[in-house]
């Protein structure tokens, strides 16, 4: 019989990275086992002979008021140290818990064992890629839906590095997240592409800007884009802003980067040479307009013959017909569940954009069933299969439904540019089953960001590597 919790469980799939889940689980076993919070104001930091009837963790118990005694005593006046906590604790109150360093670095130990045993799980499943034989790797038979990994993982110096800013492994009543494991793993992929990194792509919304706004000239993140293509890496916006050919809407939209690149806001002359500023492109609709940067720091559009690709083998008569079915789900949606939006045709995507904001919940509603209805349409068991690959996705506010997807986007570009998958890095908000930048894990590496703030801790992160593969390259 199906149990109510796995019912939930599939339901909840859309909201759930299956990687990150399992090593999240692997995590919580040292957490629940070791890190006990019985631990009471201790004595000492010295941990006592484990194997005597009350040892281990309980080991450091003792009482409230010897704790306070021991304080007072090491803080006598004039002696430097600091002043004693004046806690005004009734002795008889409830005990206060204190973290002891021993049972901390026994933590970080565990921790890290964890980490180190994931990162042999994906070194194996490499080795298994290699000769073909993945699905009989030990990681996918834990984890069925993982995908391609382009680059090993260093998940344990990751792990050491996230633990010596955010002390993850100091807490006794919260276990580690599903947010810390995201950016150790962002870490660990910083680490690992830094060495091949000669192309990276971005998402747009909430990626580099806020939703719908654009890209601001006084945007912390401007320094770090004209760095990398200083440092001669290829740089590349897609987003599933569709304004067709109109070069001016996306100039528009990322205008203070422009700006930022020509210098015409601090410096008064240009930070790019033309050879630089020409390695910077936009791709709009996922993958169906494509813009390059001039000398001058406008945008030129390119037009499809220039760069012919048999990953987007579709005709104008067939991408009709497949946005009519999408809009006559999406207008359903619209109507079953009484939402106050618009549904929106354009040349290349359908989308529902709201009147007053939708719930999430309505928002995934409509970009699954859409979804669902376009696979059956395509005869196909995911959007990138099919006549007409597309992404149907929940924008954060709004719905679309787009021919073709960020997949066919990265990997047009690669093609055109010369860039293999584990020299390719995209950027994006968007990684769980609803979203559009998912579909670029199999074509390149990933960082899985949450706003601009993180982009910019992430490219902190990765300048320093660089740097550091600057500084190795020389001696
Ligand atoms: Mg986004």
């Amino acid at each position: 019989m199906t149990s109510v919790y796995r019912i939930n469980y599939h339901l909840r799939a859309h909201k759930r990275d299956p990687l990150i889940e399992f090593i999240k689980g692997m995590l919580l076993t040292p957490f629940i086992l070791h890190a006990t919070p019985t631990s009471q104001l201790p004595s000492s930091d010295k941990p006592r002979d484990p194997t005597t009837p009350g040892g281990g963790d309980d080991a450091y118990v003792t009482d409230m008021s010897t704790w306070l005694t021991e304080t007072q005593a090491a803080a006598t006046p004039g002696s430097g140290s600091p002043a004693p906590l004046d806690l005004n604790l009734d002795a008889n109150g409830p005990p206060v818990l204190r973290r002891n360093s021993f049972a901390m670095h026994a933590n970080v130990q565990r921790y890290a064992e964890v980490m180190t045993q994931v990162e042999e799980l994906v070194n194996e499943h490499i080795a298994m890629q290699a000769k073909g034989l993945e699905k009989y790797s030990r990681l996918r038979r834990l984890v069925p839906t993982v995908g391609t990994f382009f680059t090993p993982l260093p998940l344990r110096e990751s792990f050491l590095y996230a633990n010596s800013k955010h002390a993850i492994a100091s807490r006794k009543y919260v276990p580690p997240s599903f947010n810390e494991i995201r950016r150790i793993l962002n870490t660990a992929q910083i680490r690992a592409s830094a060495p091949h990194l000669r192309f990276i792509t971005f998402d747009g919304d909430m990626t580099l800007y806020p939703d719908g706004q654009t890209f601001a000239a006084d945007s912390m993140l401007i320094t770090q884009i004209v760095g990398l293509l200083q440092r001669g890496i290829t740089v590349a916006i897609v987003t599933a802003a569709g304004y067709g050919s109109n070069a001016a809407r996306y100039q528009e939209r990322i205008s203070g980067l422009l700006q930022g690149m020509a210098g015409t806001i601090n410096s008064g002359h240009p930070l790019l040479t033309a050879d630089q500023a020409t390695q910077f492109y936009v791709v709009g609709g996922e993958c169906n307009y494509l813009f390059r940067c001039t000398p001058e720091f406008t945008l030129r559009y390119i037009p499809d013959h220039e760069y012919e690709s048999k990953l987007r083998a579709w005709n104008d008569d067939d991408i009709q017909r497949f946005l009519t079915v999408a809009e006559a789900n999406l207008r359903q949606c619209v109507h079953d569940m009484k939402l106050d939006a618009q549904v929106l045709r354009k040349e290349r995507a359908v989308g529902i954009v709201p009147q007053s904001p939708l719930d999430r919940e309505q928002l995934d509603e409509c970009a699954l069933s859409t979804q669902q209805c376009l696979l059956q349409y395509n005869h196909a068991s995911t959007p990138d299969q099919g006549k007409i690959p597309f992404c149907a996705f929940n924008g954060g506010s709004d719905v679309w439904v787009d021919v073709g997807n960020k997949l066919i986007g990265v990997q047009v570009l690669q093609e055109h540019l010369g860039f293999s998958p584990r020299e390719t890095l995209h950027v994006g908000d968007q990684f769980l089953s609803t979203g559009n930048d998912i579909a670029t894990r199999t074509a390149c590496c990933t960082c899985w960001i949450i706003n601009p703030q993180e982009t910019h801790g992430m490219l902190d992160e990765l300048m320093d590597q660089l740097r550091r593969r600057g500084a190795a390259t020389e001696s």
